[in-house]
């Protein structure tokens, strides 16, 4: 058995979280390769020490004296080095640090230390061997990233060691230049990491204990999940549902290699499974809720649409044409509905307003602002009657308007469009009737 185990930046803070992490990974020798994230947070106020290296970097490219912030940066190294009584320093990688901070090595390069000089305290501790992520993963020329080259550069690496410590969130190109993934990128590093070394588990550890069926900001304590289909993390993620970075579950799935979510403060507790398919149901049939307000609606009216041959190709190529992405675009015989993002719409609205005229001739366009959207997510929706019966008629009872159901032909999740204000009474609704009555 072989374990890839990752850990965020509040299971890295301090000395004591690092104890925690130490006891972790030697309780089970199959966590073999570990993933660091750079100290995050010790308490609510307190700053990343990512974003303290951008706020570094920023003077240093500005030609503004640096010193005092990277002198903060060392002192939350040195506090975990002494707080585990390492008989290490980091003074020689600082002055690298320092000086490529003068020569402009980029804000990639900057924030990137976070991880590694991480990485270099966690494989003294651990006592394994520690690989550089610039060496093993690669990005292409336009930025993206290289995971064909990386698989096999990682996978080699892998090969000649017992156990590793390969930092997170960052690789190169393929002339050594620093790029890191975007924040939280970690997750995905270590999916990467799993995959290469073909672990039979990637384990991500945080600070809670897994996925939660709905937004612990709305609903007071709610339910847990225990095992969830990488489709619909995938559905929920994007929804707005934030635990793992939503890009890393591509390498781990096309290897088969679940991913479960842990807590470094509660490791007994079982946490969140990620899985391609199970047989195991969900326990209220729903899997989650998640959902994001600040969409708008562009209804189009035109008599006959449905008789009308690219009529929706051409309504489309309008927003294509001015760079705007629809979110979903539910229909009816003579209506056609697009939903996108108000940010991104409102500036341009008038042009898609009359192109729209210009090149489908609608009847009327009628633009409707302020709307939430909501994914109720679940593998038991498709073998389960009256999912969507017992959603709409709470939402009734809730006193919710529904303007807008959209299901998947996944028959995975059932989308709600509601206005802004019903957002959260939308969502205790539907978290009600699936896990509160069943509780
Ligand atoms: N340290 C990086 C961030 O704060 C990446 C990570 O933690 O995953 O975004």
């Amino acid at each position: 058995m072989k374990k890839v185990v990752k850990f965020g930046g509040s299971s890295l803070a301090s000395a004591e979280q690092f104890m925690k992490v130490g006891e972790i990974v030697r309780s089970d020798s199959a966590r073999r390769y570990v993933v660091p994230s750079a100290p995050g947070k010790r308490y609510t106020s307190d700053t990343k020490v990512t974003d303290m290296l951008y706020a570094c970097y920023a003077l240093a490219e500005a030609d503004k004296d640096f010193s005092k912030q990277l002198k903060a940066i060392k002192a939350r190294y040195n506090e975990i080095i002494e707080g585990l009584k390492l008989d290490m320093t980091l003074d020689e990688e600082f002055k690298v640090v320092e000086k490529n901070f003068k020569e402009k090595a980029g804000k990639d390069y900057a924030a990137s230390r976070g991880e590694f000089l991480n990485g270099k305290i966690m494989a003294v501790y651990l006592g394994y061997t520690f690989i550089d992520a610039a060496e093993v993963i690669r990005f292409d020329e336009e930025g993206n990233f290289d995971s064909e080259t990386t698989n096999a550069l990682l996978g080699a690496k892998l090969n000649q060691v017992d156990s590793a410590v390969v930092p997170g969130f960052y690789g190169a190109y393929a002339d050594g230049k620093v790029k890191t993934f975007s924040r939280g990128g970690s997750d995905i590093t270590g999916s990467i990491v799993a995959r290469a070394a073909k672990v039979d588990v990637y384990e991500n550890w945080t600070d809670v204990s897994g996925f939660l069926v709905a937004d612990p900001r709305i609903i007071d304590n709610p339910a847990g999940i225990e095992t969830i289909t990488y489709r619909e993390l995938r559905e929920l993620s994007y929804m707005g549902a934030s635990v793992l970075h939503e890009d890393a579950i591509f390498p781990v799935r096309r290897e088969g290699i679940p991913i479960n979510i842990k807590n470094t403060n509660a490791p007994e507790d079982a946490g969140t499974w990620i899985v391609e398919s199970t047989c195991q149901k969900s326990k209220y049939t729903i899997t989650g809720i998640a959902g994001k307000k600040g969409f708008c609606s562009v209804n189009i009216e035109k008599a006959k649409m449905n008789g009308e041959i690219g009529f929706g190709r051409k309504v489309l190529q309008v927003f294509e044409d001015n760079g705007i992405s629809f979110e979903h675009m539910p229909s009816g015989i003579d209506t056609m509905t697009v939903f996108v993002h108000q940010d991104e719409f409102m500036d341009k609205e008038q042009q898609v307003v009359s192109g729209i005229h210009r090149l489908s001739e609608p009847d009327s366009i009628d633009i409707e602002s302020d709307l939430a959207l909501i994914a109720v997510v679940g593998r038991g929706m498709k073998s389960t009657r009256g999912t969507a019966g017992r959603i709409f008629s709470a939402l009734a009872h809730a006193n919710v308007n529904v303007k807008m159901i959209d299901q998947g032909s996944s028959e995975l999740n059932i989308i709600i469009g509601v206005a802004n204000s019903d957002f959260e009474t939308a969502i205790k609704a539907i978290y009600d009737i699936f896990v509160t009555v069943s509780l």
